[in-house]
């Protein structure tokens, strides 16, 4: 049999389901992954959907895929076109059989996967897999995904207690005969309409993407420096690399799994110490597991203004406002000095992500799906679950039973009371 293996955020070898399904049952391996043209056009609010820093980063990782996938003989077409347009065509040119994919649910892949199924007339097996949680859908201690808690508390101890992490996978190889070149070359940053840029000196996340950096980053974080032991205390930081993990970046894109960086956290545990802050790391990678349940059981109603409460409130649409919270011009330094570092790093912390959404929608009541979309076009690691489920949370329509409001000076006390990241970012343009 002939597969195809349908790369999208599932962007690495190692531990990776379809890949691994696809080598054990076949008898050629192919991959091909689209950068889809829309991706880089404007969006109704005036930016892009997809800036440069994630664009970037994304080219990066399939360069590294790319060469990966050679060493274990499989050959990787990297195009920049539709998958509507190219996957069907793929399938029919080389007589696939059976195409591999992660399972995706929200509404734009969906879309997507539907016009290639039917766009393609031969008959293909699409074998989809779960490959993005730490905690797989069939391993949760939930009936049905309806009966999953709306409250992260509940989920996280009941899914501790009752579920098991699966074992990472090994990367598979296939035979070497299996390998040709791929025909076309991998776009660059022009291509996609984009100059290149220098990374900026303050940036915290001056990483590269793909597999080999994620494992490398991985392994600092935790064996080199030791961050890890030190996680819980630092992971509200605001400057420099290493004040939490940053793993975002390549998770986001699939270039790490979840299970890899739990595996080696238990290792961590294992022989060098185990405490609260090395646990934190594993805790705050089930916020990212409950973000994928909860828009697993709500669907688009994540992206809705009313968000999964369905609650109305009087947002306004006032682009003036748009332009002074994107260019870091609003009466709170705090907010500013973070716009400012995601403006021009495509990256902010965890801490300073909660105080500028709360402002921009609780304080000033703007349409928070703008704030979204915004994040969206500018953060290395947007991730569909966790940026609309974190801003459906942070805008009182989410899960968050407290339904807070940030009060920004306090938080700016707190975090950065020498105003030292508020100096590193107010200067910049
Ligand atoms: C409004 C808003 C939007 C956000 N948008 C995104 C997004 O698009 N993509 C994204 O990956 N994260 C998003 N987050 C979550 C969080 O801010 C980032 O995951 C974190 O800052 C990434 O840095 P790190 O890898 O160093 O995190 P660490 O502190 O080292 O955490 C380790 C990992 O745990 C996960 N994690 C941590 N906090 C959260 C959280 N609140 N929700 C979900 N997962 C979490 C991430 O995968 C992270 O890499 C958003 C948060 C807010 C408040």
């Amino acid at each position: 049999m002939k597969a195809l293996v349908w790369f999208t955020q599932d962007l690495r070898t190692h531990d990776q389901v379809s890949l691994s399904k696809a080598c054990a049952e076949n008898q050629s391996v192919q991959a091909v992954y689209c950068l889809d043209p829309s991706w880089f056009e404007y969006t109704e609010f005036g930016f892009k959907k997809t800036e440069k820093f994630r664009a970037r980063f994304l080219l990066e990782t399939l360069t590294d895929l790319q060469q990966s996938l050679k060493k274990i003989h499989i050959p990787l077409e990297v195009v920049f076109q539709k998958p509507e347009d190219f996957i069907s065509n793929f399938i029919q040119q080389n007589a696939i059989n059976r195409v591999y994919k992660m399972t995706e649910w929200t509404a734009e892949e969906q879309k997507v996967f539907h016009q290639v199924r039917k766009n393609t007339i031969q008959e293909v097996q699409w074998i989809q897999n779960y490959d993005q949680f730490l905690f797989h859908p069939e391993d949760i201690p939930f009936k049905t995904i309806a009966q999953l808690p709306e409250v992260f508390t509940e989920f996280r101890k009941k899914t501790e207690q009752l579920s098991r992490v699966r074992a990472a996978l090994p990367e598979p190889k296939m035979p070497i005969e299996n390998y040709r070149e791929p025909q076309g070359k991998i776009p660059s940053l022009t291509d996609l309409g984009f100059e290149d840029f220098e990374t900026h000196p303050n940036s915290s996340v001056p990483f590269q993407g793909g597999q080999t950096h994620a494992l490398n980053r991985l392994d600092h974080y935790l064996f080199e420096t030791q961050n890890l032991s030190r996680y819980k205390q630092t992971r509200n930081g605001l400057i420099d690399a290493d004040y939490s993990s940053k793993l975002s970046l390549w998770l986001a894109n699939g270039s790490i799994s979840a299970r890899t960086i739990y595996e080696a956290v238990q290792k961590f545990e294992r022989t060098v110490t185990k405490t609260e802050d090395t646990y934190w790391l594993i805790f705050e990678l089930l916020w990212r597991d409950y973000f994928k349940y909860i828009s697993l059981k709500h669907h688009n109603k994540i992206f809705y203004l009313g968000g999964i409460l369905s609650r109305a409130y009087s947002w306004k649409q006032n682009p003036q406002k748009f332009k002074q919270w994107a260019e870091g011009k609003t009466p709170e330094p705090f907010v500013n000095a973070n716009m400012m570092e995601l403006r021009n790093t495509g990256f902010m912390s965890n801490r300073g992500r909660q105080n500028v959404a709360s402002f921009w929608a609780k304080q000033w009541q703007e349409d928070w799906r703008i704030g979204a979309a915004y994040f969206e076009s500018m953060l290395i690691d947007y991730d569909v679950h966790s940026n609309y489920g974190n801003w459906i949370y942070n805008a009182g329509v989410g899960n968050d039973p407290r339904d807070r409001m940030f009060n920004i000076k306090r938080q700016a006390e707190m975090y950065d009371p020498e105003q030292n990241f508020q100096k590193l970012w107010l200067n910049q343009s």
